[in-house]
């Protein structure tokens, strides 16, 4: 998949949600697309953009983009995921 087929993944995915959407800012969400297609291409998997894994998939299955960003103290908190990629709405 390229940065384009993930960024309408994204949307789609934001798009089915009454409670949550995709980071507004293209330019943002640009970058962060080619940090997960870059851990993709180097760990094998699409490990969040802005926290590290151990590079084991097993082990790292829930920093997989996107993630379970509902059950973050991040998103009760500030109504974001971590990275800022969705944002409750
Ligand atoms: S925190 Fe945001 S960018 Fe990171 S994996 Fe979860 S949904 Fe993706």
């Amino acid at each position: 998949m390229d940065k384009n087929g993930l960024i309408t993944l994204w949307k789609d995915f934001a798009e089915r949600s009454d409670y949550f959407k995709l980071n507004p800012e293209k330019d943002f969400v640009s970058l962060l697309a080619e940090g997960v297609l870059t851990n993709e291409k180097n760990k094998g998997f699409r490990n969040c953009p802005c926290r590290l894994s151990d590079g084991s998939y097993e082990k790292n299955v829930d920093l997989l983009c996107p993630c379970n960003f509902k059950s973050q103290a991040n998103w009760a908190e500030k109504g974001r995921c971590w990275c800022g990629l969705f944002f409750r709405k």
